[in-house]
């Protein structure tokens, strides 16, 4: 059977001489890895197309198991994603932790969803760090984590001083304190941004102007989760951590622009 999906590439891997098996992400059937046969080759057709990031209509031949990529046209070649390091940098972790939580075999729209206006908003320059920090909460719940964000976890209450509790879930407010010793204090605003990372739409979270200390402190928040009780550790990760430890070459950049 021949199908059209429209689709990102997540990853390309050489298989063999000259093909490439390709994992996509499709918005009619989710998660599909197909080969690509002679994609390596420069000269192939579907070596443009089957690029990491590529945005693009898709044509799968496919009865059962792994299919295979006739065609591809491509609507958006993520080209400053492609081209600027720390653009590459946070893009490569949203594909990698939606490769990693996604899994194989049926539509998954609302990731699809997630992962496409994220590479958008990276690609119209938004705040990568601020984008890949609303991909991380959204996507908690595919690695089983539905955080309590809307009341303290413990007893309900909506108002009072709050802490983010990672025994508990979500936050927990100071009536509750004494259930976790390893509660991290939120201050009102914080506790609002974690909320509406977790909540809102995209468009409003690409034109937060966020300080990096803010960042900084909700990234290690939701890192821990996952580190702690799923147990994923992103490659990309170690990418952006280096690149984080080298702020003169971030600037630079800066002055470049
Ligand atoms: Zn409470």
């Amino acid at each position: 059977m021949l199908h059209k999906w429209e689709g990102i590439v997540l990853k390309a891997r050489a298989y063999g001489e000259s093909n490439k098996i390709v994992t996509l992400m499709t918005r009619e059937a989710g998660k599909v890895a197909c080969m690509a046969r002679g994609a390596k080759k420069p000269t192939s057709r579907l070596a443009g197309v089957t690029q990491t990031f590529m945005h693009g209509s898709f044509l799968v031949q496919r009865t059962s198991g792994m299919g295979t990529l006739q065609q591809g046209e491509h609507f958006n070649s993520m080209r400053h994603i492609q081209t600027d390091i720390v653009a590459t940098a946070y893009a490569s972790y949203i594909v990698e932790i939606v490769d990693r939580l996604v899994e194989e075999g049926r539509p998954e729209p609302y990731a699809f969803d997630i992962l496409i206006q994220a590479l958008n908003a990276i690609e119209e320059g938004y705040d990568p760090e601020a984008i890949t920090l609303f991909v991380d909460w959204k996507m908690l719940p595919f690695a089983g984590i539905q955080p309590i964000l809307h009341a303290c976890a413990g007893c309900g209450a909506v108002e009072g001083e709050f802490a983010f509790s990672f025994t508990q879930g979500g936050f927990i407010c100071h009536r509750c304190f004494h259930l976790d010793p390893y509660i991290i204090r939120l201050s009102p605003t914080q506790l609002k941004l974690i909320r509406m990372f977790y909540t809102v739409p995209i468009e409003q979270v690409g034109k937060l102007e966020l300080k990096p200390q803010t960042k900084q402190f909700i990234k290690k928040i939701v890192t821990t989760i996952y580190e702690e009780q799923t147990g994923i550790r992103l490659k990309s990760r170690n990418f952006i951590e280096q690149l984080e430890r080298t702020p003169l070459l971030q600037r630079e950049k800066k002055e470049e622009e």
